[in-house]
């Protein structure tokens, strides 16, 4: 049976980078469950779907296909034959991703699609609901968490590395404090911290400080065999 490390957390707490790491360290596939939100979110705003209409949404859901498969150590995503790339990384789709995300439908289509990875090998699946929805029974279950201020400041910082930053950090801040808002109080598998698993406040951590928590907390023999 496939390891998975579940990791949680809100907008910019450094999730992906510790995933990525934490993958590569052990030879576990990254997985970015959000990025398949953000695909949803993508598509269906080019298609004219309105997003603030879960019934419009839903009925979408079922027609968008993501073929999912291994490359360089992550689960990548192809849409139509292609990498959407930073495509699903804009303003538009974090302004509209959370809403998108509180469909049932498009829930329950991405948490399948999720679990059906297990069958490509051992992974750390980083999203909002992988330790209480997804994979609640694994034994590796983290929450990463920072300060609001440490979050946006870091997430502006990567938008202006890749050349994609719209917005003031002031802004940044406001968008995911929004997010926040919505992901945690939807109805469906909101963001939360599952009982029994592991909190992390990365605001005052490097990032090499985190994935060495993070491995020092596996269960026991999931570091050693790599
Ligand atoms: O992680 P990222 O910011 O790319 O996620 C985009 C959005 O997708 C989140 O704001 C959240 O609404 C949604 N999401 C979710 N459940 C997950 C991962 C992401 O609802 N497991």
């Amino acid at each position: 049976m496939s390891k998975i490390i579940a990791i949680d957390g809100p907008s910019g707490a450094g999730k992906s980078s510790v995933s990525r790491l934490v993958g590569r360290r052990l030879g576990f596939l990254h997985v970015d469950s959000g990025a398949l939100y953000r695909i949803m979110t993508w598509q269906a705003l080019a298609r004219g779907v309105d997003t603030s209409d879960p019934e419009a949404v839903a009925a979408f859901a079922p027609t968008v296909e993501v073929e999912c498969r291994p490359v360089d150590g992550k689960v990548a995503y192809f849409v139509g034959g292609e990498e959407p790339g930073d495509r699903i990384r804009t303003a538009e789709i974090n302004a509209h991703a959370s809403e998108v995300a509180t469909v049932k439908a498009v829930r329950d289509r991405i948490t399948a699609t999720l679990r059906g990875m297990a069958a490509l090998g051992d992974l750390v699946v980083e999203g909002r609901d992988i330790t209480t929805a997804v994979f609640p029974d694994t034994p590796a279950r983290f929450y990463l968490t920072a300060s609001a201020e440490a979050r946006a400041r870091r997430r502006r910082k990567e938008e202006v590395e890749k050349g994609i930053a719209s917005a003031s950090e002031e802004a940044v801040k406001e968008s995911l404090l929004n997010r926040d808002r919505i992901d945690s109080t939807r109805r469906y598998a909101p963001l939360r911290k599952a009982d029994g698993a592991m909190e992390i406040d990365s605001s005052d951590m490097t990032l090499d400080e985190v994935v060495e928590a993070v491995l020092a907390a596996l269960p026991e023999g999931w570091r050693e065999q790599h």
